[in-house]
């Protein structure tokens, strides 16, 4: 027998696991809602035209080698990077309080931020919004902290419940790390306002509490990249520290290419310096170091001028198609005069809708009308089509009647 005879069979990734189940559902008809990627009108992947202009270069270019990157990833990389999610004019670049490194993607540099703090900041517990991206509890846990909950979302009002955050964030320990999306937050899409942001700021900074803020989606809620950084630069403008988690994978659709830094924002330069030499002793053992081809699209895109532009663009048409989605499904339901008020579809933000379908009425909507998604009831706004909300509409007003 095999030496791994006993290894039991493990259960599939709760958000992956919608896309295996749609893969081997036959019927045309099927609609898979699961995934959080970008389709087109044509309901198929996008690469963006100023990505594969990026790429081009970098092929045309011969002087480039496949020479291993520093443990830290490619500078331009970083800095460009960093001056995107604080701003090109911010006093903590200017002032050298930033240890960027680039890691992979978004989860990788929650996944070094977790490793890094669990042996380097004195409190190990770190509070996530209930609900939040699965994958959080699992990246924290195996990276040593201690992971604790805040409330966040109000089923009743399918919006922020901002009395149980104040109150929960209130009383956690002093110096405790705090998970904050830093806009368009999964699975919920919704987001405090700026105003509320203000007050978390206040109360998380008279309590000393480290802000880590997962920057999944920046650009791709309103479509502007400052916009959806506006979170984030409320914290740092305050002279206090922070971490901060980049992802381009939805923004630049480089989802596969696994690209993305950490910033520690620090309150000065020498600290920093130390900072950025324990990263690497996170980094070097796990990786060793980072890829070197999503990077350099990255790089060659945002230090461009023209092409930035270009970016900027085809960013605002990706979160205006979902904008309108959203709208096509409301008016979809109103139509029809499915039950219940389906405001909150227009109201959330960013690539999801948190609908309030139940387990339940989500294996209903599979079953029957061959519909993918979250058991909690998450719809990918961005894989929906015009052609295809009638049929979602369908399904949700058979749902709920
Ligand atoms: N954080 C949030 C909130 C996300 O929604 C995602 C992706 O779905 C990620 C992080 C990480 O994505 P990636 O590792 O592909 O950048």
């Amino acid at each position: 027998g095999s030496v791994f005879s006993s290894v039991v069979q493990a259960p599939e990734d709760p958000i992956l696991g919608v896309t295996v189940a749609y893969n081997k559902d036959p019927s045309p008809v099927k609609v898979n809602l699961g995934v959080g990627a970008y389709r087109t009108e044509e309901g198929k992947p996008l690469v963006l035209n100023v990505v594969r202009r990026a790429e081009q270069l970098l092929v045309n270019d011969l002087s480039r080698v496949k020479e291993y990157l520093p443990i830290t990833g490619l500078a331009d990389f970083n800095k460009l990077s960093a001056k995107l999610i604080f701003g090109s004019d911010s006093p903590a670049i200017q002032e050298n309080r930033v240890a960027t490194v680039q890691c992979l993607s978004g989860t990788g540099s929650l996944r070094v931020g977790g490793e890094f703090l669990a042996r380097h900041y004195h409190e190990r517990t770190i509070y996530i919004p209930q609900p939040t991206w699965g994958n959080h509890t699992k990246v924290f846990t195996l990276a040593g902290l201690s992971v604790k909950t805040y409330r966040y979302y109000d089923p009743a009002t399918r919006g922020l419940d901002f009395e149980g955050l104040l109150a929960d964030l209130s009383v956690a320990p002093p110096g405790a790390i705090v998970l904050l999306h830093a806009c368009a937050h999964n699975p919920t899409g919704v987001d405090p306002t700026l105003d509320q942001y203000e007050q978390i700021r206040l109360l998380m900074r008279s309590k000393g509490l480290l802000p880590f803020f997962d920057s999944a989606y920046q650009g791709f809620a309103s479509g502007n990249l400052d916009a959806d950084a506006q979170s984030v630069r409320l914290f740092v403008a305050d002279g206090g520290e922070c971490l901060t988690a980049q992802s381009y994978a939805k923004n630049m659709g480089l989802y596969g290419e696994r690209v993305g830094a950490l910033s520690i924002v620090c309150k000065s330069a020498d600290v920093t310096v130390r900072v950025e030499s324990q990263l690497k002793l996170v980094i070097r053992p796990m990786y060793s170091n980072p890829p070197i081809h999503g990077a350099s699209i990255v790089a060659t895109i945002l230090k461009d001028r023209e092409m930035y532009e270009e970016w900027t663009i085809e960013l605002k048409a990706m979160a205006d198609r979902i904008i309108n989605m959203r709208q096509l499904l409301f008016e979809a339901l109103r139509t029809r005069g499915t039950p219940g008020d389906w405001g909150h579809i227009i109201k959330q933000i960013g690539m999801f809708t948190f609908t309030g379908l139940n387990r339940e009425q989500v294996a209903f909507m599979t079953k029957e009308y061959h519909i993918y998604m979250t058991s909690d009831g998450r719809i990918s706004m961005a894989g929906l089509r015009s052609q295809t909300v009638p049929h979602l509409a369908d399904a949700i007003h058979a749902a709920v009647t």
